[in-house]
């Protein structure tokens, strides 16, 4: 069994006052260390703040589904198929050799997290991040989901073109033993209309609110067939194009139920599918970059106190600029201009040459590079304050250009081009040029994984603070998920964080803290001193 996949008990033991272990629960005291600024005439008063809250993590892992809207594609049948692969560790051959199923691109089972250091060696040690805390094993996960396209599995997988001829080969019948997509939502203003030729797999009628209906009573049959402890439901099917927000229609929650009740034109398919999952209290997330989030749609899961986050899987072109974009900030160099150039040949390159689904895509790419930016007004010029009733303008931004082109040829195999144009000292100019190749779908498919296996944990865990008796859930749009989101769906008014290493920082230091572990630092000041 390739490490990646390994099973091994959860080992990690804090040895601390402010830890403790019961049968049940994992109790952690944690000071939430900040500062908190105030700027007069230019100058920064900054005082430190302190916050001990109490974290509380329930350690039995419970049984867990994977719900896919969109299971029958590419990211959802790949997803099945080395879920697969792994579980029944099927070995295939190559043209280079043998081949071992993994976990390779998953940031919960592939990479590690430092934890300390061995006062012998005085090396740093690592643990994989999955052994932390107590979270779901991908092989565990029930599979399941809905497509508009009602090809079984294994023909998914084929249509596909993803994986190896001989893993295909061995991997058909465990396919062809899943079930088959459930029938879904067909909106056709939606997605392409070139994808109408594959739906033939839907939900009869018109009536939104009997598709709602439809959706709750297929994911309580799902938690039920399967003796479920939690659900996770995913959009990985086609993006779509925006929905308008309207006044009055998908603004609050009362209006959004209200809308659907009504069959309002403007509620999208993967609404219906959040609102569905939000009011069986299961979590969903958006792994395609439309707003499916809309106003009302958080304001039902804030209600309902039910688990969102997305939007769009963070996976190439995307993820290298939320890392670049911030080395070349910070050392001090000035983007002018980011030119990102895609081509891509798989279905849902197909359903992105259509304009208004590839608006939401270039929308989900654009934003990646503002918090950099932002952050750092010795090089970009402030926006001037907005006059009173003024929409506040924004300040000196590189240009910032997205181009996707659909050409069949290449298949699922994404070519990424991206030229960095930047200001380098005394008036000198740098050109970084960079071409990303890589199967979309095998890019993707570890991120869907972090993203359910994240989110079914941070269902387990609970704080508490100052005068709180009762231990209270996070709050329901689930921000820790941002690594693996192009466009973090955060809480309304709190800023949004792109940066790569920022992203991961927040997660292995909320990790941590849930065990009582100081924050990461590479202070090392041990290192530093006689
Ligand atoms: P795909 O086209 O192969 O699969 C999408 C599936 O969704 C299809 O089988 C289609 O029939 C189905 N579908 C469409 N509308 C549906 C509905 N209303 N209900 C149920 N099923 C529906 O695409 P993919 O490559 O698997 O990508 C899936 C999504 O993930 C896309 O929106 C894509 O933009 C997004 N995404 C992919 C990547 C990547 O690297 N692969 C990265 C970021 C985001």
């Amino acid at each position: 069994v390739h490490p990646t996949a390994a099973r091994r008990p959860n080992y990690l033991t804090v040895q601390s006052e402010n830890t403790t272990y019961t049968t049940e629960y994992i109790d952690a005291k944690y000071i939430n260390r900040g500062a908190s600024v105030s700027v007069s005439d230019g100058q920064f008063t900054v005082t430190p703040t302190a916050q001990p809250y109490e974290l509380r993590t329930a350690r039995k892992v419970g049984k867990t589904g994977l719900m896919m809207i969109g299971v029958g594609g590419n990211n959802g049948s790949t997803l099945c198929a080395t879920i697969l692969a792994n579980r029944h560790n099927i070995i295939w051959g190559t043209k280079t050799g043998v081949q071992q199923p993994n976990y390779i691109g998953s940031v919960l089972r592939a990479s590690t997290v430092q934890i300390g250091t061995d006062p012998l060696t005085k090396q740093e040690v690592h643990i994989p991040i999955a052994d932390v805390l107590p979270m779901v094993h991908p092989n565990d996960l029930v599979l399941g989901g809905w497509d508009i396209s009602g090809l079984s599995m294994d023909q998914a997988m084929k249509r596909a073109q993803v994986l190896d001829y001989d893993l295909q080969r061995q991997v058909a019948p465990y396919m062809a033993e899943l079930e088959k997509p459930l029938p879904s939502i067909y909106y056709p203003d939606f997605i392409a209309a070139n994808q109408e030729a594959r739906a033939d797999n839907l939900i009869p009628g018109a009536d939104k609110q009997a598709h709602l209906e439809h959706i709750r009573a297929d994911i309580r049959n799902f938690k039920e067939k399967h003796d479920l402890d939690r659900i996770v439901v995913f959009w990985t099917a086609n993006t779509e194009r925006y929905s308008d927000i309207i006044s009055g229609v998908n603004d609050t929650a009362d209006n959004l139920l209200a809308a659907i009740k009504a069959s309002h034109s403007e509620v999208s398919p993967s609404t219906l599918f959040a609102v569905a999952a939000i009011l069986e209290g299961q979590p969903f997330v958006n792994g395609a970059p439309q707003n499916t989030f809309v106003p009302g749609v958080i304001g039902l899961a804030e209600r309902e106190k039910s688990f969102i986050g997305g939007d769009d899987l963070k996976s190439g072109q995307t993820k290298l600029k939320s890392v670049l974009a911030e080395f070349l900030v910070n050392a001090g160099i000035k983007p002018l201009s980011i030119a990102s150039y895609n081509h891509l040949g798989n279905n849902d390159g197909k359903n992105l040459s259509a304009e208004r689904q590839f608006k939401s895509k270039e929308i989900s790419k654009s934003s990646v590079v503002d918090d950099m930016v932002d952050a750092n007004r010795l090089l970009y010029k402030a926006p001037q304050v907005a006059a009173k009733g003024e929409k506040q303008a924004k300040g000196e931004h590189p240009d910032h250009i997205i181009v996707i082109k659909y050409v069949p040829a290449v298949g699922d195999s994404k070519r990424a081009i991206d030229e960095y144009y930047s200001e380098i000292f005394c008036g000198g100019r740098q050109t970084i040029n960079i071409f990303n190749e890589c199967e979309d779908s095998l890019l993707a498919t570890p991120l869907i994984l972090d993203l359910t296996i994240l989110t079914e944990l941070l269902t387990r865990i609970q704080y508490r603070s100052g005068e709180q008796k009762e231990f209270a859930s996070l709050y329901p749009v689930l921000s820790l998920l941002s690594y693996m989101c192009k466009a973090p769906l955060v809480k309304p008014g709190t800023a949004v964080v792109n940066s790569l290493g920022r992203q991961r920082n927040a997660l292995e230091s909320f990790l941590k803290a849930c065990v009582g572990l100081e924050s990461n630092t590479d202070l090392l000041l041990e290192t530093r001193i006689w």
